[in-house]
């Protein structure tokens, strides 16, 4: 499965599932979005190994991407979760940080993981190469080239006009000659980069901004499933109600895929975006305050949007049918207008790989 595929499916509803294996990570880069630590949080393994082993066939997504922290501190337990996923016929992607590369050779149960996966990814960026010389992120995604697992880079770069992303692309295609392609993104100021990196004003955002970070359930280090990925949803407790789905020790795929795709607010969410739902409630004197997306979202309240038509009209067939055609437009769109609207618009057309 290649990185545009991958991409491509991030808008549609229940299509994925993003897992966090465990928030350990032996690197402590600055701009970690996860604040991972050596010590960090983790879910249980049997509760999310019986959560995989819900999938089944014709209720399951079609990807399953895990992450961290650092993913591959637990080997097994993502060889074995791959396993499970790929009976019901997901098909598995795995990011690292791959702090193991900067040994020569692959560890048995590295090489594991990459014969199980469907797609390998590998974080590169300015403060990755200070712990991982970018040569052994190199080294390592030839060897999983070679074992005929389709491979990525995850990179990060200050700001869309970033140099260093440049220059990393320039890199890649001498190595690679287009058979690593490249999800660019830029640095937001959550996790540790919080500390140091500056939010974009909000008033420079459009008011109406669909989120199609709400389309794929997430499990969280504490095993609770959330609407989206945002870091400080993922973190904080307790989860706003409208985008808490359930837990892995209590729910199945089904139950959860039920909750993300019905729920009449995460509907309008995914698009007319969180904004347009404030403003139904907000006081007329507020309802032109540039308070944020997220944050917007964040503050929802679903008891007082229950009574409202438009979230009444969401949670009929109507509500469907927009949720879905919204998510078929945006597929017939394509990973690279994704991008543009979501990571660095001016290294989008690197999600593709050539044809191997
Ligand atoms: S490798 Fe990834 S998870 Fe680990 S500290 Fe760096 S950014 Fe965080
Ligand atoms: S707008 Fe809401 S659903 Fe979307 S990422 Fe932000 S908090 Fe999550």
């Amino acid at each position: 499965m290649e990185l545009d595929e991958l991409v491509s499916l991030r808008p549609v509803p229940g299509a994925g599932l993003l897992v966090t294996v465990t928030n350990r990570c032996p690197l402590g880069c600055a701009h970690c979005s996860a604040s991972s630590t050596p010590t960090g949080q983790e879910p249980d393994a049997a509760a999310l190994t019986g959560f995989v082993g819900s999938f089944q066939a014709g209720h399951a997504p079609r990807v399953m991407m895990l992450t961290g922290g650092e993913p591959l501190l637990r080997p097994g337990l993502v060889v074995e979760l791959a396993r499970r996923a790929q009976a019901a016929g997901t098909r598995t992607a795995v990011l690292t940080g791959a702090f193991f590369a900067v040994r020569e050779g692959l560890a048995d149960p590295i090489r594991d993981v990459i014969d199980a996966v469907d797609h390998f990814s590998v974080s590169i960026d300015a403060f990755h190469e200070r712990e991982v010389p970018r040569a052994s992120a190199f080294r390592l995604l030839h060897r999983v080239l070679e074992r005929g697992t389709a491979a990525s880079i995850h990179a990060i770069g200050a700001t869309s006009e970033d140099g260093y992303l440049d220059e990393l692309a320039h890199d890649v295609h001498r190595a690679f000659d287009g058979a690593v392609p490249i999800l660019a993104s830029t640095l937001r100021p959550v996790g540790r980069a919080a500390l140091w990196v500056s939010a974009e004003p909000a008033t420079t955002r459009p008011r109406t901004l669909p989120c199609a970070m709400a389309a794929w359930p997430v499990v969280a280090p504490d095993g609770t499933v959330l609407a989206c990925c945002n870091q400080i949803v993922v973190d904080r407790r307790p989860v706003p109600a409208h985008l808490r789905l359930g837990h892995i020790a209590q729910d199945g795929w089904e139950r959860i895929e039920a909750a993300a795709l019905a729920s009449p607010m995460l509907r309008l969410i995914r698009t007319t975006g969180p904004e347009y739902l404030a403003r139904l409630t907000a006081p007329r004197e507020s309802a032109d305050l540039p308070l944020g997306h997220c944050v917007s979202c964040r503050a929802l309240d679903p008891a007082k949007l229950a009574g409202h038509d438009a979230v009444r009209l969401a949670a009929g067939p109507a509500g469907r049918l927009l949720d879905l055609e919204s998510a078929r437009r945006q597929v017939e769109a394509g990973a690279e207008d994704f991008l543009r609207r979501h990571a660095s618009g001016r290294h989008a057309a690197l999600v593709h790989a050539r044809a191997r």
